[in-house]
């Protein structure tokens, strides 16, 4: 970092006096949230990112309730943040071209290169909205390139594309980040200070200083509105001199502050009272940028389009569903999401777009599951004699919930029809032996099968268990019958799997001499062609894309399809994600699995969680450390997790062995780590979120959670499932980062059950679905807007989606005619497999 910013600097120096002091919030006096109102003003002065001030302010409003524990967390957390952000965006030189975009023309604006936009993108952000899917009825010029608007020649269309914004499409459905309220009017007189508002006023003064050393400077306008006046400042803006004449009418947005007993706006947004208003008195849309990209700019080629496009583009959706789903137009969704008039109408433009979202997608789903019901497929079948000696060769006896899934899968590969369906259950529910169960009543008739995995070590896992199963030596001399398969019928084929070997493997099923190839991705990728492929298992699916699977398909003959999931998700809403699939659910556990005994400790107590877990290790077992995402940054997550591993190692547990395993990692390191852990060269693992699923692990008893009110329940138990898969009693040791009574108690569930779909039920309550539709799962990861609305709204898509499938599922009638031609569009787009 060059030369630390003033405001910056003050901070710095706040905290470690703080530090100094023991965290007892007498750094400055009266408590270090004093320090704010002066400091939010200076920060903005020094242009740090509104983001950045927003970190700050909120986190150290609630200083003086934190223990001094949780105090130095804090202020370490909010440090790490601003230094990260101020890395990530460099300070950019002044821009004297603004003021011509800003104030004169609104109908041709410049040709403006603006290499030296100030970074208004937060250097972080998890709320970046981009593009949502073009419908059908739309205007055939909006194909056209950005070029063709006057303000964008080449070069600024070359940023633009940064933004994958090249055609008027784009920019027509590059929704806004956030709003910002400059709605509310109000004259001079009766402004208060803190409140954002819009004034208009006629200009009386302007004038500029220089201040400290003459380096920066400072712009400072008197408007009044005949009610009263009021100073507007910029800091290092000078070319706001030259447009800022009196007697001209202004119209100023932004927020009241306070200088010297008076109130001032600074830093406000600016527009000439006789333009159009696009960046004051309203709700103002943000978009996301990128460096070069100015944001008072790109709104002002977004609104162009808008303006002339939106109102041409006739709306697919039948007004019969419009009506009954109580929904507003397109044309005038597209309006009110850019520039909505009220908060309300923002939220009718959302659900829209949100509801088309769901709707197109579960048309798509259903249209995908009976596509498929109408194929045919080879039926296996075996009688009760051949299923007798299968289970005579399992060490355990079947659970109710893994008989149901096996009865369910014996249908569907009896049914004539391919199988696709979705088994889901909890991380040790037993999916492995149903899958190796399926595998064994098609290897009967001599076909093959194939299991994916999205790791090595996962692969490898189920290559060893199905090794056993399928072709190792029966362990009950009441075994009818002899194994399925033998060993060299079974590879494992990964992308470290020596060419020679793959090879092999390759040619052993090309001729159907393998019968079953367990792999990761370098399975598809590979050109393997198999004899005759029957049946396709793909464990932790939402780990897999959707043309992965489809690829996957096309190397057999309408193949049967078994699915496996971990992630619980709540019944409501896995047939809006999984709406092709049939589902089946393992709600039950083998025998005599301890409940993980999990407690949450407040940050003040770490101390004891080290020594359970110096214990565990003590009597021979392992244990994991999770870090949480500190910031929706991989490189911050990472440096926390290295931070953290390395004081562990040197102040906690100097005596024992620590792995390491982050998201910066490149995956053969990860699994290497992994690999080592599972193998008992570690006694700890330091680790964030990334650490596998389903990797069985039963010598880990014990796991410390930190950070743990920044997870979902649902990930909070993925998490937890990783320990207590052995004989003994394992521990999960729940720490908070903050002290919080409330989400202590939204925790506290945890230590109460173990039942995966009852916490995911709990955290759809609280959190909303954007946790389950959030994860790489099947056609969401393309919703733009519906994963920022709700539950409700789905479920009404989903009801329109099927209703109008019961009645009409062709898609006949004039009225229809757009939306079939829009969804055929979209299928045709390489969306044939969607979940
Ligand atoms: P999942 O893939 O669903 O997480 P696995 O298939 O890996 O679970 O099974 C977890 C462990 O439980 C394995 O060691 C397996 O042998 C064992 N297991 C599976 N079914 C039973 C059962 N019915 N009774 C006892 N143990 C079982
Ligand atoms: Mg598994």
């Amino acid at each position: 970092m060059n030369s630390m910013k003033p405001s910056l600097e003050k901070l710095q120096k706040f905290f470690n006096l703080e530090a100094e002091r023991g965290y007892d919030n007498n750094a400055v006096m009266g408590g270090l949230d004093r320090m704010l109102e002066h400091w939010e003003t200076e920060a903005r002065t020094d242009e740090l990112s509104e983001d950045i001030i927003n970190a700050v302010t909120s986190r150290i409003r609630d200083y003086s309730r934190l223990s001094s524990a949780s105090r130095a967390e804090v202020l370490d957390g909010i440090w790490k943040r601003v230094t990260e952000s101020e890395v990530e965006s460099p300070q950019a030189p002044e821009n004297s071209s603004e003021v011509t975009i800003a104030i004169e023309e609104e109908t041709s604006p410049p040709e403006v290169e603006d290499p030296s936009l100030p970074p208004t993108q937060p250097a972080i952000s998890q709320e970046i909205t981009p593009k949502i899917s073009p419908a059908a009825g739309e205007p055939a010029a909006l194909d056209a390139p950005v070029t063709v608007l006057r303000g964008i020649g080449k070069n600024n269309a070359k940023t633009l594309e940064r933004l994958e914004l090249r055609t008027l499409r784009d920019l027509l459905y590059y929704l806004p980040r956030r709003y910002d309220d400059y709605s509310l009017l109000k004259p001079i007189n009766r402004l208060e200070y803190g409140e954002v508002v819009t004034v208009i006023g006629t200009i009386q003064s302007v004038n500029l200083r220089k201040l400290s050393g003459g380096k920066r400077t400072l712009v400072e306008a008197v408007i009044s509105d005949g009610s009263g006046s009021i100073k507007l400042s910029w800091f290092n803006q000078p070319w706001r001199v030259k447009t800022l004449r009196p007697e001209i009418q202004v119209v100023a947005s932004g927020k009241i502050d306070q200088y010297l007993g008076r109130l001032v706006m600074n830093q406000p947004e600016l527009e000439l009272m006789d333009r159009t208003q696009l960046h004051t008195n309203r709700i103002v849309p943000v978009y996301p940028l990128t460096s070069d990209v100015k944001q008072r700019w790109l709104r002002r080629q977004i609104n162009q389009v808008v303006v002339h496009y939106a109102p041409k583009i006739v709306d697919p959706l039948p007004e019969e569903i419009r009506q009954s789903a109580d929904l507003i137009d397109l044309d005038r969704a597209l309006l009110q999401i850019h520039a909505p008039d009220s908060w309300d109408d923002l939220r009718a433009a959302r659900d829209r777009l949100a509801f088309d979202e769901i709707f197109h997608l579960q048309l798509g789903l259903m249209r995908q599951k009976i596509t498929w019901q109408e194929r045919t497929a080879r039926q296996f079948t075996a009688d009760e004699e051949w299923f007798k000696g299968q289970f005579s060769r399992l060490p355990f006896q079947l659970t109710h919930a893994q008989v149901q899934a096996l009865s369910d899968i014996v249908a569907d590969l009896a049914s004539g029809h391919p199988m696709n369906r979705l088994i889901q259950g909890d991380v040790g529910s037993g999916k492995t032996v149903i899958a190796g169960l399926a595998i064994a009543m098609v290897t009967k008739y001599g076909a093959q099968s194939v299991i994916m995995a999205p790791t090595s070590i996962l692969a490898e896992q189920h290559y060893k268990t199905l090794l056993h199963s399928l072709a190792g030596v029966p362990n009950s001399h009441r075994t009818y019958g002899p194994p399925s398969l033998r060993a060299d019928q079974i590879r494992l084929m990964l992308g470290a799997t020596p060419e020679s070997e793959k090879n092999e493997i390759r040619a052993g099923l090309d001729s159907g001499n393998i019968k079953l190839v367990i792999g990761t991705h370098a399975l598809i990728e590979d050109p393997v062609s198999f004899a005759d492929l029957q049946l396709i298992i793909i464990d932790e699916q939402h780990r897999f894309g959707v043309n992965q699977r489809a690829l996957l398909r096309a190397k057999g003959e309408n193949p049967h399809l078994i699915v496996m999931t971990a992630t619980p998700i709540p019944r409501s809403l896995a047939l809006t994600v999984y709406g092709d699939l049939d589902i089946t659910v393992i709600d039950e556990m083998p025998p005599g699995r301890k409940q993980v005994t999990t407690q949450i400790i407040q940050p003040t107590w770490r101390e004891r969680a080290y020594l359970l877990v110096q214990k565990q290790v003590e009597q021979g077992h392992q244990g994991f450390i999770i870090y949480p995402l500190v910031e929706e940054s991989p490189s911050i997550d990472a440096k926390a997790a290295v931070e953290e591993h390395a004081r562990l190692q040197s102040e906690i547990f100097p005596d024992l062995r620590l792995g390491l395993l982050h998201g910066r990692l490149p995956p053969d390191e990860k699994e290497a780590v992994m690999s080592a852990f599972r193998d008992g060269e570690y006694d700890l693992l330091v680790s964030t979120l990334v650490v596998e699923v389903g990797v069985d692990i039963p010598n880990a008893t014990v796991m410390i959670i930190e950070g743990a009110n920044r997870f979902g329940l649902a990930q909070l138990h993925q998490l937890r499932g990783r320990v207590g898969r052995g004989a003994d009693q394992a521990y999960c040791i729940l720490i908070p980062s903050i002290p919080d009574e409330l989400e202590n108690e939204r925790l506290l569930v945890m230590s109460e059950t173990d039942d995966g779909f009852l916490l995911a039920e709990r955290d759809l309550e609280q959190r909303g679905p954007g946790e389950f539709l959030g994860t790489r799962q099947s056609g969401y990861t393309e919703l733009k807007v519906a994963n920022i609305t709700n539950v409700r709204l789905i479920e009404k898509a989903r009801r329109q989606a099927r209703k109008l499938f019961e009645v009409n599922p062709d898609l006949r009638g004039e009225d229809y005619q757009l939306l079939a031609d829009f969804l055929q569009q979209s299928w045709s787009t390489g969306q044939s497999d969607i979940s």
